[in-house]
């Protein structure tokens, strides 16, 4: 299956991705995060790879799926897994994460 993103926009939530970095990139800080605290838990945070118009600025990859919709996957995912790192998950990569969760 192909996933393609039009221009600029993130295919999960249709916005406009203004802060574009690939899941790839920003899977990596959350291991390192992640890391201190569960390092069982780090090894299964991986980026997606998703197809788009959308350049990383951090290393060039075209990606999709804009930073918040990637986190709040991430999030979920550790949520199953340990509700407590969660919640510092969310205070550090919060993109809008607070802002949904309390809305
Ligand atoms: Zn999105
Ligand atoms: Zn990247």
């Amino acid at each position: 299956m192909v996933n393609r993103a039009p221009f600029n926009q993130c295919i999960e939530c249709d916005e406009i991705i203004t802060n574009p970095i690939c899941s790839d990139c920003l899977a990596s800080q959350m291991r390192v995060f992640v890391k201190e605290h569960d390092q069982e838990l780090a090894t299964d945070i991986l980026g997606f790879d998703i197809e788009g118009e959308t350049q990383c600025i951090s290393c060039g990859k075209k990606t999709g799926l804009c930073p918040h919709c990637f986190s709040k996957d991430i999030y979920e995912f550790i949520q199953e897994r340990n509700p407590i790192l969660a919640d510092e998950f969310a205070s550090r990569f919060d993109f809008q994460l607070r802002e949904m969760l309390i809305t």
